[in-house]
């Protein structure tokens, strides 16, 4: 028998290692939607762990040569402070975050961590430091707990459930059949995108990330949802270096700094009470969102 168990028990770790690699990049693939370019120089190092400085350097940068994307952003993120970028559809916002992901090297300029360039660092360690919350995130057809989990495997099951709590997820599980047990995913519990993002937050929080990504979903989120990742997304970027790539502006009127994108662009930056005397641009679109707040009940998206 103990012949028979060992190569089954071999395939068996076989069988998980590829399953991980391959969920892994599918995860990877489908987060940010793109593919991977850059290598790492001969002489990269690993990024240094503690406290995240970020500036961009009049970057430049394009997908394809004959159409230009980025044009000069500079901006600075300080460790522990909060930057939130909103602009129309396509002006940008989400390329900032690939960039510092470096899914894809700037074409011009240079994005800094701690005012070296993103560049002299090997990926992995760069990608170690940084904790992402996608749009729309791809969760195993595994538990709740198993999702939070994947943040940082060797996790205790008590930080699982701290994680689970700061994200605003134990009254919601408890709710469930099996809480935090409860299988979900496409063959589980399909999960509305506001309870999906609560568990890419949770994750997140595991992770402990010294800089943070959060890429805001555009889908109206009734009142309650919307407390929830408020909610939990300031106890996710208290002291933590973070960019939020935002769509409502009521997720954002505490940031250190809004930037505001138009085609490529930063046309605006200040504080939301800044900003709102400016009386330029984020005044117009936090006007309209009032407007559509008040018509519907919900928050709309600042796509418009
Ligand atoms: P949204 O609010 O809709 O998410 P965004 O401001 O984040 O938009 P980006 O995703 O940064 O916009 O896209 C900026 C521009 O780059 C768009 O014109 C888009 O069509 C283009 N773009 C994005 N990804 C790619 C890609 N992989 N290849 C080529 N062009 C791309």
């Amino acid at each position: 028998l103990i012949q028979l168990y060992m190569p089954l028990n071999f395939l068996g770790v076989v069988y998980r290692e590829i399953r991980q690699s391959l969920t892994d990049i599918e995860r990877m693939f489908t987060l940010l939607n793109t593919h991977r370019e850059v290598v790492d120089a001969p002489d990269a190092v690993d990024l240094p762990h503690g406290d995240i400085e970020v500036c961009f350097d009049r970057v430049e940068f394009a997908y394809d040569a004959k159409r230009p994307i980025l044009f000069g952003v500079d901006f600075v993120i300080p460790a522990g402070k909060t930057v939130a970028v909103v602009g129309k559809s396509g002006s940008g916002k989400s390329t900032l975050a690939r960039l510092l992901y470096r899914f894809y090297d700037v074409t011009g300029g240079a994005i800094r961590i701690n005012r070296r360039d993103l560049r002299e660092f090997r990926q992995s360690s760069l990608r170690a430091a940084i904790g992402i919350v996608p749009q729309d995130t791809v969760l195993f057809n595994e538990s709740i707990f198993y999702n939070i989990h994947y943040g940082r495997p060797e996790a205790t099951h008590e930080e699982v459930l701290a994680a689970a709590h700061a994200a605003q997820l134990t009254e919601f599980a408890a709710l469930l059949p099996d809480g935090l047990a409860t299988v979900v995913g496409e063959r589980g519990l399909k999960l509305s995108g506001g309870e999906k993002q609560r568990v890419a937050i949770a994750r997140a929080l595991l992770k402990d990330p010294s800089l943070l990504i959060f890429d805001e979903a555009t889908s109206a989120l009734d009142s309650k949802t919307e407390k929830a990742i408020q909610a939990s997304l300031d106890l996710a970027t208290r002291g933590r270096t973070t960019l939020i790539i935002a769509h409502r502006l009521s997720t954002i009127m505490n940031a250190d700094q809004i930037l505001v994108m138009d085609a490529g662009r930063i046309i605006e930056r200040g504080t939301h009470l800044e900003l709102i005397r400016l009386s330029g641009r984020y005044a117009q679109m936090w006007a309209m969102q009032q407007h559509d707040a008040g018509e519907n009940g919900f928050s709309s998206s600042g796509n418009a």
